[in-house]
């Protein structure tokens, strides 16, 4: 039996790999079973202005929050010169000489970087960079509000507590066969395309099915589980939205907005390690199919598309037992403000700033924009 080989370059770190990578995951998956040989390490087929960075640079694993928080804005560009990172060549990720995070093609690589924490690789995944400057409002009931000011923190619920029965969804159950039928034609190419400079293994048309077959199943029992991500839902808005007040704080509750920015949210989660914050997308299931990957957290059914949310994503490598997770944080500095809701009586905007100074915070409060008087 062999065994795959990892480049000799690779690191741990958020690496993404490439469209390539299914097929590298299928020589992979195959070779462990004995079957397709590949042999020898990648960086023979690197381009050589990647090589020189890899040569003089070797990766640190030291992904700082600052340094995600970058990666995950630029997605495929480069954040010197705005040009897009070909997708058969790696991004660099690291630092320049007063510690500022980068990410960079080679070219700039070469110029500006002096520490690589890790390549990064292209793949087909989904772009859920957002703006730091996006505003962003959380619609809550008076109890949650109270809840949060009281923990000082912001409370992650695991996605499976979420109300939406699609968290992490793979696509609508009834076209699952379907998908099941475009992923074997898939892997069917897979177990026959050998990467550049290998041979092809002469397979029967009953091993490349059986072989196929395979793949599919591993790919399938490598479930994304909703009981692994724990999620902090925003909405993303330059004003108020009657709608949400409507949803979240319907006029029989009394409840506020909070409004900050991405970047305030990226700052309350920097000291975990997994947080990511992103652009949720809109999936019409009945066509589509959410990503493969952990990915799926940033994926909704096209019919949740007036939530435009933005959300926070802490992940953990199983399922726990927790529901729900609270991050400690500065809540002076994510609050930028907090709106009463335009259904509430009177008194309650009292109520709503004696407990804020009752726990020490000074907040900014004011009426609800919906509230105001037309003039004709
Ligand atoms: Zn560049």
């Amino acid at each position: 039996m062999r065994t795959f080989r990892q480049p000799s370059w690779q690191c741990p770190g958020p690496t993404r790999v490439g469209p390539w990578d299914s097929l590298l995951f299928g020589a992979a998956q195959l070779s462990n079973s004995g079957c397709y040989r590949l042999v020898g390490s990648f960086k023979m087929a690197m381009n050589p202005e990647d090589e020189r960075i890899f040569d003089r640079l070797t990766s640190t694993g030291r992904v700082t929050p600052r340094l995600r928080h970058l990666i995950s804005q630029r997605y495929n560009y480069c954040s010197a010169c705005d040009y897009m990172i070909d997708r058969d060549r790696p991004a660099f990720a690291g630092y320049d000489v007063v510690d500022q995070p980068l990410f960079l093609h080679a070219k700039c690589a070469e110029q500006l970087m002096v520490e690589l924490a890790t390549p990064v690789y292209w793949r087909d995944t989904l772009n859920i960079g957002v703006e730091d400057n996006v505003i962003v409002w959380r619609y809550m009931d008076f109890a949650k509000f109270a809840a949060m000011l009281r923990q000082r923190g912001l409370y992650f619920p695991r996605a499976d507590q979420l109300d939406d029965k699609f968290e992490a969804a793979a696509g609508l159950a009834k076209r699952e066969p379907e998908w099941d039928q475009y992923y074997l034609a898939h892997f069917r190419k897979v177990v026959v395309t050998a990467p550049e400079g290998y041979d092809s293994p002469n397979l029967t048309e009953t091993e490349i099915d059986e072989q196929a077959r395979i793949l599919l199943e591993r790919m399938k029992t490598t479930k994304v589980d909703a009981r692994t991500f724990y999620v902090s839902c925003w909405h993303a808005n330059g004003g108020e939205s009657e709608a949400l007040w409507r949803l979240y704080c319907p006029p029989s509750t009394v409840g506020v907005a909070i409004r900050t920015t991405v970047k305030s949210i990226w700052d309350a989660v920097d000291q975990e390690l997994t947080a990511a914050v992103g652009r949720v997308h809109y999936i019409d299931f009945g066509r589509s199919y959410a990503m493969n990957g952990t990915d799926r957290i940033f994926c909704k059914r096209s019919s949740l598309s007036h939530e435009r949310e933005i959300r926070a994503v802490l992940k953990s490598n199983h399922p726990d037992a927790v529901q729900g997770r609270l991050v400690s944080c500065d809540l002076e500095a994510l609050i930028r403000q907090v709106v009463i809701s335009p259904f509430a009586p009177a008194w309650f905007r009292e109520v709503v700033v004696d407990l804020i100074d009752r726990f020490g915070f000074s907040f900014n409060v004011r009426p609800s924009d919906l509230l105001e008087e037309p003039f004709f």
